[in-house]
């Protein structure tokens, strides 16, 4: 068994769709980024790799590569699995924690939830989603950013 550790954030800003585990919330801003910067996927991603010891999303997917322009992050997420699968680990569990002021996320929970199973092939009850808000702090406070925190294990697959 190893453990993993992510982090991300985005910046909050007009004109762009609100993405958070592959599930578009409505909102009047969205998280800036080159791909559809899906904050949550991303932290995920970064705890699945550093779980199976192969660097981050940054060195995987590159922002100044045009191929991943826009891309989904659910796309990046099965890619990210790929790497595990290669390196002979298969995730068990992902934890998370969303901390944003607004919009409340409770509603959407159980469909990311569901949305990162599928991608990682394993059980919804594997995966666990909270969402907080930073009590009007900082810059999530501010509402110019959203940070997402999450940890994840992996099993050998012995091979
Ligand atoms: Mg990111």
């Amino acid at each position: 068994m190893r453990t993993g550790f992510g982090y991300d954030s985005h910046r909050l800003v007009a004109g762009r769709r609100l993405i958070l585990g592959g599930v578009e919330i409505p909102c009047d801003k969205g998280l800036a980024g080159h791909s559809d910067a899906d904050a949550l996927l991303h932290a995920i991603g970064d705890a699945i790799l550093g779980a199976v010891g192969a660097g981050d999303i940054g060195r995987h997917f590159p922002d100044t590569d045009p191929a991943y322009k826009d891309i989904s992050s659910l796309e990046l997420l099965r890619r990210i699995k790929v790497v595990s699968d290669e390196k002979g680990y298969k995730v068990h569990n992902v934890d998370t924690t969303v901390v944003l002021e607004k919009p409340k996320l409770a509603g959407y929970i159980q469909e990311m939830e569901s949305n990162i199973a599928d991608n990682l092939n394993i059980p919804a009850d594997r995966v666990n989603v909270k969402a907080k808000t930073n009590e009007g702090m900082g810059f999530v406070g501010r509402l110019e950013g959203i940070a997402v925190y999450a940890v994840c294990t992996v099993k050998e697959t012995g091979h």
